[in-house]
């Protein structure tokens, strides 16, 4: 099984290779041919922890990683990560359904694939006999940043620099990338909002793609450690009675780069009862109108919300949908040099009822996230972070008419104290580092140890660059021969 670019202008390559440039040379985005991902048995993996059951679905979807080389990478990176021994529990707040996915090292979803990234980065590398040094270019709405950073510091024969939205992220999140430590890592605020990052770091790919990789969710590496909790919330609900087997289970996920969701959809084409998969936006919601109109069109306002890690526009993985969906690159490349050059794109009306049989679309406003928070906290006595209230509100919409509904918990609610203490009534004038304090001692659910302390340790990086100047910025990092 070789990957193939979503836009049909470069030749295929081996997972392997396809992890190590992060994207295709024509811009595209890795992904296996249409009619190629791998089906399985799920029945032979419900009893499975989670380290074998990745390795199983790791080496299906990366066949140049063997299962027990899978196994290994898996445990290796997990390994005292994560403060909840089972990774992606499923936790039963009242019969709602939370798939907890923010218990590693920076307490957000991103996580579960960035422990791992560097290990499959490095095995896949020197399967190709690359001997370089890469350079991870990574632009952030936040989350991702904090994450690949933990997860790549210190990894020899890597480098990682980081481009943030310079006022599109929370205090909280500014702080944990700023003050991160080690040798090989560089964080870098940009003049404008995550869409121009992200742009800006696609365009530095083209103009010199030797040498760099990609840890955001374009590169197939990421996405694929996201497939397994999917596995393991079906079978957690299975094993509780919430379902029984085969039933289909539905799954509702804040969505910003299409990465989670997609994670989902290639699940359910693997074999795994996946019922509706309910694409959560916040007030971006060009996603919404796309899956109910087949139209995507980013010329509109872009809102800067409570939930800043979906403040996204362009939902780069969507791109793999229409191209497994189609099968036709020569329309996906169509269809985003159209988005480039214009802003907008329609996909034919066949197209958009596949989409519409397996995905619904729901969005709501800053108002109705912090009533979701609230309502569950005094419902449920269960406290979720805003992108999770995002989710739980278009589980609600949803109903429950066609099976239960799985709400993804992408972060921990500590990473955006201000919101959510407003959200459960508790009006306090301090700073969001005080905040943090205020809603453990009220709610008295325990803050993650990595963001204890936050607030005191030192600021190690402090660029700044307009989106233009990107490039120049990364050339000139490039050549220096230590960033310690
Ligand atoms: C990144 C992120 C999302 C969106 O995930 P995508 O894969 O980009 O759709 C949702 N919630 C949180 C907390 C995130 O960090």
């Amino acid at each position: 099984m070789l990957y193939q670019s979503t836009r049909g202008g470069s030749p295929a390559v081996s997972s392997a290779r396809a992890i190590v440039d992060g994207l295709a040379p024509d811009g595209g985005l890795y992904t296996m041919a249409p009619g190629e991902i791998p089906k399985l048995d799920w029945r032979a993996l419900m009893d499975l922890d989670y380290p074998s059951l990745a390795a199983k679905l790791l080496s299906a979807l990366l066949p140049d990683f063997g299962e027990g080389e899978a196994k290994e990478l898996v445990e290796a990176a997990y390994r005292g990560k994560f403060s909840d021994a089972r990774i992606a529990p499923l936790h039963d707040a009242g019969g709602e359904l939370f798939l907890e996915l923010f218990h590693g090292p920076t307490s957000a979803f991103k996580d579960v694939a960035l422990c791992l990234l560097p290990y499959l980065m490095k095995r896949a590398a020197s399967k190709c006999g690359d001997t370089g040094d890469i350079l991870i270019l990574t632009a952030t709405s936040g989350d991702t940043g904090k994450a690949a950073l933990e997860g790549f510091r210190d990894v020899p024969g890597i480098r990682i620099l980081v481009f943030y939205p310079r006022d599109g992220v929370s205090p909280v999140q500014k702080a944990q990338m700023v003050t991160q430590a080690g040798g090989n890592v560089k964080v870098c605020a940009v003049e404008g909002n995550f869409d121009d990052a992200q742009t800006g770091v696609k365009a530095v790919f083209s103009a010199m793609p030797e040498g760099l990789s990609s840890a955001n969710s374009i590169n197939i590496g990421r996405l694929v450690p996201q497939v397994v909790y999917y596995f393991s919330a079906y079978f957690d609900a299975v094993r509780t009675g919430k379902i029984r087997p085969g039933d289909a289970l539905n799954f509702a996920v804040p969505t910003g780069n299409f990465g989670d969701i997609l994670a989902g959809w290639l699940a359910g084409e693997m074999g795994l009862p996946v019922g509706k998969l309910i694409c959560a936006s916040n007030a971006n919601n060009v996603l919404t109108d796309f899956i109910k109109t087949g139209v995507y069109d980013r010329r509109r306002p872009f809102h800067k919300t409570l939930s800043p890690s979906m403040d996204i526009l362009i939902s780069s993985n969507l791109e793999r949908l229409l191209y497994l969906m189609s099968g036709d690159s020569a329309l996906v490349a169509s269809l985003m040099d159209k988005l480039r050059t214009e802003g907008h794109y329609q996909i034919p009306a066949a197209l958009l009822q596949k989409i519409q049989d397996r995905f619904v679309g729901t969005c709501c406003d800053d108002a109705q996230t912090k009533a979701a928070i609230a309502d569950v906290w005094e419902k449920r006595g269960y406290l979720c972070d805003t992108h999770t209230a995002v989710a739980r509100r278009a589980a609600s919409l949803f109903g429950t008419e066609n099976g239960p509904v799985v709400i993804l918990s992408t972060a921990s609610p500590y990473k955006f104290p201000a919101a959510v203490l407003s959200a459960i009534g508790v009006p306090c004038g301090l700073d969001e580092f005080g905040m943090m304090d205020a809603l453990e001692e009220y709610t008295k659910v325990p803050l993650p140890e990595n963001l204890r302390g936050l607030r005191e340790r030192p600021v190690r990086h402090r660029d700044t660059v307009a989106p233009a100047d990107m490039l120049e910025y990364v050339r000139a990092q490039k050549e220096k021969s230590t960033w310690a």
